[in-house]
């Protein structure tokens, strides 16, 4: 039976890790941008480079955010459905996000809407956006949070295409969206890529895609397919770091989709910056933790 002090402890060590994930890029960007960064040529890109990885460096040391738009806070839940404080999960979520914009602390990013006033905690009308995803059988949670920044969110788009617009149409929107938009988005980019029926599944696919593990391809051989050309594409634009023009684009393209009604293919892009803040921890029902995300760090 969980009581008041799990759900405060729930708080504490959500408060710390979503801290932590402002502060520290989790392992598998971590790897994927020192890839890139070996692979560039171009001076200034290997300029900027170094300064992105001075600024990492020096976010660990001083235990301050890695970048000053720490983004409006989500969570990503897959819940087991015998989780012991399902119930209160919200209000700890809630609570764990005020927590950490104090600790670390994170901008003031919630804008409550209609009235246009910041609510100075990160909380307001369903901020901290929150995903549910009920796992059968299991007692144990996965929480991901993401930090989405301003800059990033920026390219976000969906859209629904006839029929015949196929698979082409949807990398042609892809294409279009990057390249009109990707710049204002901190290259190197993770960008996340939903098939769908309609906009919102699209949107919310392509965000879950964009949160895959980069280095991670797609089960299925045609959608890994796709990843890769639009990957090699957006490449070839050679927007390099910070879009001043480099070896690459983007860090990774995942496509994530689902079965769609037969008259419409829905598309949604979601990009990451190269400070792609996201992290996951794993609790189980006694509420010991495990950091899936970021290995060796400690709260
Ligand atoms: S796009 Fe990312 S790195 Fe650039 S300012 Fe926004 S949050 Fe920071």
């Amino acid at each position: 039976m969980a009581t008041l002090n799990d759900a405060q402890k729930m708080v504490d060590v959500l408060g710390k890790f979503i801290d932590i994930v402002s502060k520290e890029l989790p392992d598998d960007v971590m790897a994927k941008l020192s890839e890139l960064r070996v692979q560039e040529a171009n001076p200034l890109a290997k300029t900027i480079y170094d300064v992105m990885f001075d600024n990492l460096d020096k976010a660990k040391k001083l235990n301050r955010p890695a970048c000053q738009d720490t983004g409006v806070i989500q969570f990503f839940v897959r819940a087991g459905a015998k989780f012991p404080l399902l119930g209160d999960l919200r209000r700890i979520l809630r609570e764990a996000t005020i927590s950490a914009t104090k600790s670390a602390p994170l901008r003031l990013n919630a804008v409550e809407v209609f009235d246009e006033v910041n609510t100075g905690t990160n909380v307001g009308t369903n901020v901290p956006f929150i995903e549910w995803e009920i796992v059968d059988d299991s007692s144990n949670i996965e929480i991901e949070v993401y930090q989405a920044g301003g800059g990033c969110s920026l390219p976000g788009r969906s859209i629904v295409l006839p029929p015949l617009a196929g698979y082409e149409g949807a990398m042609k929107f892809v294409f279009d969206t990057i390249v009109d938009w990707g710049i204002n988005a901190c290259p190197p980019l993770v960008v996340g890529v939903g098939i769908g029926t309609c906009s919102n599944s699209a949107a919310l696919l392509s965000k879950k895609a964009m949160l895959r593990p980069v280095g991670t391809s797609h089960p299925h051989p045609k959608a890994a397919e796709m990843e890769k050309t639009i990957e090699e594409g957006l490449n070839a634009i050679g927007l390099g770091p910070q879009g001043i023009s480099g070896k690459n684009s983007v860090m990774a393209v995942h496509v994530e989709g689902m079965a769609h009604h037969p008259s419409v293919l829905g598309v949604g892009v979601t990009v990451g910056c190269w400070a792609n803040r996201h992290g996951v921890i794993r609790f189980d029902e006694h509420l010991n933790y495990e950091i899936i995300s970021h290995k060796g760090v400690k709260l």
